[in-house]
């Protein structure tokens, strides 16, 4: 066995950008973390969610869209070092500024190649943990929109293992899509979703491999429609 370990100090960013328009005591934070871990390019992790919630923003000034609400977009910076971008983020609000955040979005990992359409269990219904207070009817917003498309989903932990972590925990409500990572896919997914049953969601997690070859289109495709939907809904909300 081989270590391959990386000991130093880097530095890294956090890139954030918000709509100039929008009732900024009412801010959704929708994050997706844009580093990779060392080892590979991380395209499906966490490329896909990347680049779902660039283009969305790009979307939404092409469109003029005036959100009643300020959307306020993070492509957080070592999040596979422990999530360090968004705590860093979260620990540098005021309490003010963490009122003025109604809720945050969170999308890591939307294309997987075996993929299931996951959605954050935010009340707890499913899995060990909910969220704060209002993280049910985010999950609601995805589970509605999922129905109207016919396509069916699953609940996954809302553990805080990515990017939305550090909201919850000062409470704010939080969701977000996730299309599975190491773990395998079972037979009665595959009678749903398709894919090939006893193989990881992801293969290519955290390796060299997890190139654009990485990605289903098909998931990629879906998810970010119900990203686009979600975002939208929130930035309209009252
Ligand atoms: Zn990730």
């Amino acid at each position: 066995m081989i270590a391959d370990v990386f000991r130093g100090i880097v530095t890294t960013s956090n890139v954030i950008a918000e709509t100039p328009g929008g009732r900024d005591d009412r801010v959704v934070v929708v994050g997706a973390h844009l580093d990779s871990v060392p080892q590979g390019p991380g395209i499906q992790d966490n490329g896909s969610g990347s680049a779902a919630i660039l283009e969305i923003a790009l979307q939404m000034a092409e469109l003029d869209i005036e959100p009643r609400n300020k959307v306020r977009f993070a492509w957080w910076g070592a999040e596979e070092s422990g999530l360090v971008g968004s705590q860093f983020y979260v620990d540098n609000l005021s309490k003010r500024e963490i009122k003025n955040i109604a809720l945050n979005l969170n999308f890591d990992m939307i294309g997987s190649p075996n993929f299931v359409r996951f959605v954050y269990d935010g009340n707890g219904s499913d899995t060990p943990l909910a969220g704060p207070n209002g993280s049910k009817n985010i999950e609601q917003v995805f589970l509605d929109y999922f129905i109207n498309q016919g396509l069916p989903t699953e609940p996954t932990a809302f553990d805080g293992r990515s990017d939305y972590g550090p909201f919850i925990a000062v409470g704010i409500p939080a969701g977000g899509l996730f299309t599975g990572a190491e773990r395998i896919k079972t037979e009665d997914e595959v009678a749903i979703y398709g894919g090939t049953a006893g193989e990881q969601y992801d293969p290519c997690y955290h390796l060299a491999c997890d190139t654009f070859d990485n990605i289903s289109l098909e998931a990629l495709d879906q998810m970010s429609d119900a990203v686009a939907h979600s975002v939208l809904t929130f930035a309209m909300t009252t």
